[in-house]
């Protein structure tokens, strides 16, 4: 990590491990002359090569009866994670931003959840960790494992904002082998913590019979969230009282084809607008843009796929998508 040619060069007063960080030197003896047990902070170490790396700084001091002049100091550098949360911390910024443009800006309360639980385990395992360390006999391997689990949360958060990134970024779409079933689990799992907010039961009938279909991912990922914010939307226009749920289904049809239906117990679709809905800046909500159901249509047709909006009889609306089954 330090760059160092041979061991002599690390054996050496502590001063070279807080060039970097000067201050950080101050605050580990401040920490010890208030009798702490452990220090803990992230800082910058400068290496004998000359780059900057981003560490996690552990010090456990002595206490007596243990040998006083022997402090306990650990680095682990933690520059992907620094730079996964700074990119995270960056992407939702960006996020509020975009949430007055984009029909993914309702989404940041849920991305904010997904990415808060990898953080979540990173800050746990770390505080174990130290706490272990601190003990007298330390057990090294299940420190070696919570380290290991700390790597894995990080390479979670990533995959997140990799997700995220994809489903913002307007990318020229890639036709591969899809699994239609993981594709709405992973867009329910999007408006997931909306709907516990707001009370909504969302229901998953996957058919496991359902084929993999040739399409993009990304792209029919945002076909079902946005038709699963639509339904939120819709549900929250009921009054108290009445059911709220949503239900999401995957079925193969008699014909070979596959489809997905998005159904709601909201108020269901006005007869004379029903014509309507998948017209670019047809909305009847106030802040409403009108080209979510658009986008939809579009990327439907670019898979050779059909969505049609009817009432249910038993109230609210099914958004029913379907597409050939691979092979066909
Ligand atoms: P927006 O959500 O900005 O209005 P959309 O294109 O997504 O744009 O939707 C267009 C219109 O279709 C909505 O304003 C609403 O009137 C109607 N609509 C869409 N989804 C539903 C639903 N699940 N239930 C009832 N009406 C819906």
């Amino acid at each position: 990590m330090f760059g160092a040619a041979n061991d002599a060069e690390l054996v050496q007063p502590v001063r070279y491990m807080f060039e970097a960080t000067p201050q950080a030197a101050e605050r580990v003896m401040a920490a010890h002359f208030d009798g702490r047990r452990n220090y803990v902070e992230e800082m910058q170490v400068k290496t004998f090569d000359g780059r900057i790396v981003e560490v996690l700084l552990l010090v456990t001091y002595p206490q007596p009866p243990e040998n006083l002049d022997t402090t306990f100091i650990t680095m682990q550098e933690i520059g992907d994670r620094v730079a996964a949360e700074r990119q995270l911390r960056q992407l939702q910024t960006d996020f509020a931003h975009a949430s007055r443009i984009s029909t993914l800006g309702e989404l940041s309360t849920s991305i904010a959840h997904e990415v808060k639980q990898p953080l979540g385990a990173i800050m746990l395992n770390g505080g174990t960790s130290l706490r272990r360390l601190a003990q007298v006999n330390p057990d090294l391997a299940k420190v070696r494992h919570l380290l290991e689990k700390i790597i894995e949360s990080a390479g979670q958060a990533t995959d997140i904002i990799g997700r995220i990134q994809a489903m913002a970024s307007k990318q020229v779409p890639k036709r591969a082998q899809v699994s239609l079933n993981s594709i709405m689990r992973d867009a329910v799992r999007f408006v997931n913590q909306e709907c516990v907010e707001k009370g909504i039961t969302v229901r998953e009938l996957l058919s496991p019979d359902v084929p993999l279909i040739c399409g993009d991912r990304i792209q029919l990922q945002q076909v079902a969230v946005n038709l699963l914010v639509n339904a939120i939307h819709a549900i929250e226009q009921q009054s108290g009282g009445a059911i709220r749920e949503i239900c999401v289904l995957t079925h193969l049809t008699g014909t070979g084809r596959v489809e997905f239906v998005v159904a709601d117990s909201g108020p269901g679709v006005a007869p004379e607008n029903i014509g309507r809905l998948f017209d670019s800046f047809f909305t009847t909500k106030p802040g409403g843009m009108g080209i979510g159901l658009a986008i939809c249509r579009t990327i439907m047709h670019d898979h050779d796929g059909e969505i049609a909006a009817t009432n249910r009889p038993e109230g609210g609306s099914a958004f029913r998508c379907s597409l050939p089954g691979d092979g066909s």
